[in-house]
């Protein structure tokens, strides 16, 4: 199921990527998500790989281009 969107960082929720995610709905806030909502596939502190976290809770990392839950992207640039 995590593998659907692979090729796809950044959707929009349409009703296929909400079934695929409300189950867990979104790792960051612990909100489901709406239709229509931007979403974006992202690391986080939850570690079992990229999950789809609302837009305005990630952050791009412009050397990478892969996004990163906010706050776990904090600690990594502390640590480093
Ligand atoms: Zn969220």
């Amino acid at each position: 199921m995590n593998d659907m969107h692979a090729c796809k960082p950044k959707i929009l929720m349409d009703l296929e990527s909400l079934n695929a995610t409300n189950a867990l709905g979104c790792p960051a806030c612990g909100r489901k998500f709406s239709l229509g909502d931007s979403a974006v596939l992202a690391c986080g502190a939850w570690g079992s790989g990229p999950r789809y976290i609302h837009e305005n809770e990630a952050v791009k990392d412009s050397k990478t281009s892969q996004y990163f839950e906010r706050g776990y992207y904090m600690s990594l640039k502390e640590d480093a």
